[in-house]
């Protein structure tokens, strides 16, 4: 089966088309600037020269039929016709309460996910306009979506409830909700294949940490807790994003600074994080750059970021009373050698030895980084959230023929 992998952004949708008999990315590409003067298309086919092109592509349902277009394109396609393509999956970033797992879409799912467009503004009504498009452009292709917020839905209450009046939890669904699900479960299930055990008897520590970074604490194959909250703000501090901070500081900073509720919320998700200590960048490796260089607010930026990822570590032991894996995943996860070094050299209480040679290593594949004596195996698991929701389509689009 053929699964077109769709990611919808507000002006952007990225996709990937999987021929499911061997997992395979036949074609990936990116439509930008939707909306916008000259949107840019990229496409990338397997085995085939990439594509770049400028086009004006005024809404979502546009940017499916020119992905279409590029798909069957004589030149550039990678499949004859369209009807090859069987299965749409999407990322939709909020699932509140409703989705503790992929579902295929239908008019209640649909209704579902604009009842929660109010928990996550700025991704589920992108997520919406990226479905209607390719419904209207594959009337007869089964959709399915696939949820951030899915896995964490395992949650106990006394992980996910706030400390505060239990009415603000029933009237408005305040609650924690974490995201990152996809790649959680992704790395977490990998991990434990890697170790070649069963995932029941594992407690994991996935450390996601990317610009956007998050860690869960996954006993028995399920999320038991994670860092980010309501919305992706809470938890680590990120490229952009504060992380935890005393809810009091926003009334306060208001108040001094005469800011609005939008300016409020721009500032800690956009203007804080390694990019406000740095006065840099927000991206780890200008950071380290300039640490190395010998610059003191990169140095600064990049201890509070490794000292808060390891503080939450600590903490998720502590809630899972042990940890057996520790897993790295995602852009700085992956990529930062000295990241990884630093948090494991002050794990050693735990009983994490990392090999420092084994972590140096650059591979696309799972392995391992710590000593093979170490109490607790440490990991490096690329991450991919395209294939989970090619494999749920798959799953799901496969069960409505049987
Ligand atoms: P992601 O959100 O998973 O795509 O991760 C993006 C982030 O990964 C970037 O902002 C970089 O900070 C980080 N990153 C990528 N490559 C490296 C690297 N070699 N060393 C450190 N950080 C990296």
């Amino acid at each position: 089966m053929k699964v077109l992998v769709i990611n919808a952004g507000s002006s952007s949708l990225k996709y990937q088309l999987y021929d499911m008999k061997d997992e395979s990315v036949l074609a990936k590409g990116l439509v930008e600037r939707i909306g916008m003067d000259s949107s840019i298309v990229t496409h990338k086919p397997a085995g085939l020269a990439e594509v770049s092109e400028v086009s004006e592509i005024l809404e979502h349902t546009t940017a499916v039929r020119k992905v279409l277009s590029l798909l069957t394109d004589k030149e550039h396609g990678v499949i004859g016709s369209v009807d090859e393509i069987e299965a749409v999956g999407h990322r939709v970033v909020h699932g509140g309460e409703y989705f503790g797992e992929s579902a295929l879409v239908d008019g209640d799912v649909k209704t579902k996910i604009r009842q929660l467009f109010d928990l996550a503004p700025l991704h589920n009504p992108a997520s919406m306009m990226g479905i209607k498009a390719a419904e209207s452009n594959m009337p007869h292709v089964p959709q399915v979506v696939v949820f951030d917020t899915a896995f964490h839905q395992s949650m106990p209450e006394n992980a996910y409830l706030y400390a505060i009046p239990r009415v603000l939890y029933k009237k408005h669904k305040v609650r924690r909700y974490g995201a990152h699900g996809t790649s959680h479960e992704f790395v977490s299930k990998a991990a434990a294949e890697f170790l070649d055990r069963p995932i029941e008897e594992l407690k994991i520590i996935s450390c996601h940490i990317g610009n956007g970074a998050s860690l869960t604490a996954v006993q028995e194959g399920r999320s038991i807790d994670t860092s980010m909250g309501m919305t992706p703000l809470e938890g680590l501090m990120m490229g952009t994003r504060s992380g935890d901070l005393d809810p009091a500081i926003v009334p306060y900073v208001m108040n001094k600074e005469e800011l609005t509720v939008n300016e409020v919320n721009s500032m800690l998700n956009k203007h804080s994080g390694l990019l406000a200590i740095s006065g840099i960048s927000s991206d780890m490796r200008e950071i380290t750059e300039g640490m190395q260089k010998g610059d003191a607010n990169s140095k600064l930026a990049f201890e509070m970021y490794e000292y808060r990822l390891r503080k939450y570590i600590g903490s998720y032991a502590a809630v899972m009373n042990g940890v057996d894996v520790i897993v790295f995943t995602a852009g700085v996860g992956e990529n930062s050698v000295v990241l990884r070094k630093k948090v494991c050299e002050n794990l050693t209480y735990l009983g994490v030895e990392l090999d420092e040679e084994l972590n140096e290593i650059r591979s696309g594949e799972p392995r391992r980084i710590s000593t093979a004596n170490s109490k607790v195996q440490v990991l490096v698991v690329p991450t991919n959230e395209e294939l989970v929701i090619a494999r749920d389509t798959n799953r799901i689009v496969q069960g409505l023929k049987s």
